[in-house]
Parts: structure tokens; sequence; C-alpha cells
């Protein structure tokens, strides 16, 4: 069978007795056994919840029809979760041996969420453990690799997640984005990523990285099936504080202005990333949108203030791990995590944390109002997401500065706390993804949703599957 590529795609299909949920879930298993020995996207397959779900389906389609749609806004659609997420009685592993054979008690609420909204969980997706990492490669069990070439990275930490919707081994995923975990595997892998706003979707039962950077969000390949994800994952649920139900923030006139921040274009950037985010640029002028230069004066200063903040952070969330509630001993940390450890500790110890973490945390209200002076003027910015495509596997996994400034154009987002959307934008020459990401205010989804929907509407998009 011709496994659909959309949500509306296989809502249609089902509505239309064209396959039933349960043929899907087949094909998709089928697909993996047949392909991830190559991709490793995969850490756990649900195999037995997968059917469960789809007979479920199957049933309330029988009975109730295209009512069914209305109560269940996802049904029938596949999901496969970043193995950070906690899924009651399916192994969570972060990605590390801390964890190899943690079962969690409970489910994070967004797990719930699309539980409820009638997806179907496929399996546990590979990451960097802890998330950690910027290639897939620092996963304690085995490394991610790209769909579209496999000598290639998918990126990282969402790897698995990422490379699973680029080998079409399920219909959306989840990740999270705390320095472009999200956005840059989804612009490596050719799919659409979408970091949501700080505070606006869930973090409970999510696996902590860094509590004040850690944006839980997902993949697809639409930007229309995006934001049907986000309508399900957004919004309160009483067990994190930083969630609230904020009314989306509308843009300052019907005619679009889209910044181009000059900083994200310097020395660096590779000719094929840098020519295909200016033709983005000006499909969206065609468009309609007005595009004008910004200036992003402290981005110089983001992966320091950023690794800074990040391992200060980890070290405390990483605390908890002590073999003594649950998982295996400290021992069994890999490298990144412990260099994380020392770092944080580090930054936060008496004397240094002055001249380290504090002096930081006053970079990163720079960067806030770099970003605050810049939304006065244009209702989103335009940007690369990764000053490259696509890495050589093995090309940095020896050298964690270099790895670190993968993330150098991305990492500025999580500091500010504000919304991010990578779409792809085609290919390079030697055929590996390309695309370009678009950063709103504050709770400006919507905006950055209608934009991307515009940009796939006007290029005519069809996404494609890499195996
Ligand atoms: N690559 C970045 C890091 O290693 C970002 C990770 C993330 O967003 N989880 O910290």
């Amino acid at each position: 069978m011709n496994l659909p590529l959309t949500i509306k795609e296989t809502q249609a299909g089902l509505m239309g007795k064209k396959f039933k949920a349960a043929e899907i879930v087949r094909e998709y298993l089928e697909r993996i056994k047949k392909h991830d020995q190559g991709i490793n996207a995969f850490l756990t397959i649900s195999e037995e919840q997968a059917f469960e779900a789809a007979a479920k389906v199957d049933r309330l389609l029988e009975n109730s029809g295209k009512d069914a749609f209305s109560q269940y806004p996802l049904l029938g659609v596949s999901l496969a979760l970043k193995d950070l997420f906690l899924t009651k009685g399916i192994r969570t592993t972060a990605g590390s041996k801390v964890l190899e054979s943690y079962v969690p008690a409970y489910s994070a609420t967004v797990v719930t969420k699309l539980e409820k909204a009638g997806t179907i969980l496929i399996g546990k997706t590979n990451c960097d453990a802890w998330a950690h990492g910027a290639s897939g490669e620092n996963s304690d069990f085995r490394p991610t690799k790209n769909p579209w070439q496999p000598e290639f990275v998918p990126g990282g930490s969402s790897s698995g997640s990422a490379a699973a919707i680029a080998a079409n081994f399920s219909l959306i995923a989840t990740g999270t984005d705390t320095g472009g975990s999200i956005r840059q595997p989804a612009n490596f892998c050719g799919v659409v990523g979408l970091k949501p706003t700080y505070g606006a979707v869930s973090r409970y039962g999510i696996i902590a990285m860094a509590s004040s950077l850690d944006s839980v969000g997902h993949f697809a390949r639409t930007v229309n099936d995006a934001r049907r994800v986000f309508e399900v994952t957004k919004g309160e649920d009483g067990l994190d504080s930083t969630v609230k139900n904020a009314s989306p923030q509308k843009p300052k006139s019907s005619k679009l202005r889209i910044g181009i921040p000059r900083e994200y274009f310097a020395q660096g950037l590779d000719k094929e990333v840098e020519k295909s985010v200016f033709t983005a640029a000006h499909v969206l002028e065609k468009e309609g949108v007005e595009l004008v230069e910004v200036s992003l004066p402290h981005t110089k200063y983001a992966i320091s203030v950023y690794y800074i903040v990040q391992p200060a952070e980890v070290s405390s969330n990483l605390g908890r791990y002590d073999g003594i509630r649950y998982g295996n001993g400290r021992n069994s940390f890999g490298a990144e995590a412990k260099r994380r450890i020392m770092l944080g500790s580090y930054v936060l110890s008496s004397g240094y944390y002055d001249a380290y973490y504090l002096k930081a945390m006053k970079v990163r209200s720079k960067i806030i109002q770099d970003f605050e002076q810049a939304f006065d003027n244009v209702d989103a910015i335009l940007a690369p997401v990764s000053p490259t495509p696509p890495f050589a596997l093995g090309e940095k996994a020896d050298n964690p500065l270099q790895m670190y400034l993968a993330d150098i154009l991305t990492v500025a987002g999580n500091l500010a706390g504000i919304p991010g959307l990578a779409i792809p934008s085609g290919f390079t020459k030697k055929g590996l993804p390309l695309g370009f990401q678009l950063l709103g205010p504050r709770f400006s989804e919507e905006t950055l949703f209608s934009l991307g929907e515009r940009y796939q509407q006007s290029t005519d998009y069809q996404p494609k599957v890499a195996i």
C-alpha cells in the first residue's frame, strides 16, 4: 500500500475506507523492520499498543463515521515519541544507559493529550543522551543516520524523530528544543519542525534538560500538519506552572513584514544554505510580504551564554539520577553528560558565579531585548537554521566545541523563549536537505504557521520520502 503523507490524506483515506488504521500500522512496522537497521531512528517499538490503538480507531470509525474526527482531531495519526517523553508502561531511556531499563509509572501531559486526540503510538525514538548533542551521535545506544544519505548525520538531539518522519516510519513525531534540537534535525532531514514559545506546551513528564530553555514541540511533513498537532498539545494542564493559555500574538497589520537579521548571514555561512534561505524569503516577498533588514546585535554572544546557562541547569537537573531511586548509577553517565555536569557546577560555584552565571544572565536579557526591538518593527524573522547542510558522521564527534557551534543560529531563540518553525526549502547539489526558520514574538505561532503555509502553497510543496 502507498502510505498517506499528511494528516488530511490519512483521515480522508480512513473515512473513504481506502484503508484501515490496522493496515497503516502494519505498513509502518514493516517499513521500520526493513529499513531501520540502517538508520536507527527507534529505540523501542510499541507494536502491541499500536495494534490496540489502531483497532480502537477502526471501531470508532465503524460506529460513528465522520463524527469521530470532531471528537478526536488526530484520529488515526501515527505518532513517534522522542525517548525523553515519559510513557506509562513503555521503557523511556532519554538515550542514556542510566535509564536503560526505566519504565515510567505515568505519561507526560503531551503524550496523554496526543493519545486522547486519537493518535497511534508506533514507538520511542533515538536521541542524543539527555538531549545533549546536535548530531544524534551522542546516543548511548547507537547513532541515528540521515535517511537521505546514511553517511551524514540527521542532526540532534531529536535525531530519531526527525529521521522517522523523513523515512516515513510515522506521520508525526515529538521532540524537545533546548538549543535547537527540533529545528536543526528538521532542517537536516528535510521535514517541518516546530519549537513552540517557552510556556506554550507543558513540560510535565518530559525528562528535563535545562528548565528555563526546554520547549516541547514536534515534527511533521507539512506546516499545516504541524499546526494541527500544536492545536492539541498546547495549553495549561495545571502541572507545569510556566504554561499559560495565552491569546495568540497578532500581526501588526495585514501586510506582514519579515526581518532578515544581518548577523545570521555572517562569515562561515555555507553558500548553498544562504542562497536557499534568500530564495525562500523572495517567495514570501512575491506573496506580498515586505522584507526588511533587522539587526540582533548581541547574537555573537548567544552561544557563550547558552553554554553557561544550559550546563548550569543540566548540572542541577541531572542531580536526581543517583542510582538510588531509579535507574543505574552515576558511572553510567557518558562523557558529554559528565562534561556538562562539571561545566555547570563550575559556573555556579561560589567565586565563579558572578563572573560566569550572573554575567550570562545579564547578556541573556540583552538578547531578549534584541528580539523585542526587532519585533517592534517586524512580525517575524526569517533566517538559516544551521550554518551548513548536514555534516558527515564522525566529522565533529570528537570535537565538542565544533559540535556546540552547530547551534549558533538556533540558541538565541531558546534564550529569548520565542517560537521557531523550521521549514524545508530544497536540496543541495549533493542531494542533502536545506531549509530555513521563521522566528516570531512570544505566542505568535499562528503567524508563523500562516507564513509557512503560504510558502508551501506558493511553492506547491509536495512532501518527499527519503527511502
Ligand atoms: N545541540 C544543543 C546542545 O547540545 C541543543 C540541544 C537541545 O536542544 N536539546 O545543547
